[in-house]
């Protein structure tokens, strides 16, 4: 089963907590794996986290993460259409 970085983008918050089942972490690995374009993604967004976590006790307010994906996925898609 192959996903593409779209799928991948897609997974991305829940394959960072950690919350994806087995298969699909598989499955994101394995694109992770090849796709040099989706680990830019997934150390910068996890860099934005840790740094979010490092600077007060709570994590990302949900909203706030979700339009730090959203401009991470915008930023991607643009620079690889199709
Ligand atoms: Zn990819």
């Amino acid at each position: 089963m192959a996903i593409t970085c779209e799928d991948l983008l897609q997974y991305l918050s829940d394959y960072i907590d950690q919350e994806l089942d087995e298969e699909l972490t598989e499955v994101a690995q394995e694109h992770l794996a090849t796709c040099h374009n989706c680990r830019v993604v997934l150390d910068s967004t996890q860099q934005t986290i840790f740094l979010f976590r490092e600077h007060g006790p709570r994590q990302i307010p949900a909203q706030r993460r979700q339009r730090l994906f959203d401009q991470l996925q915008a930023a991607f898609l643009a620079k690889e259409p199709g």
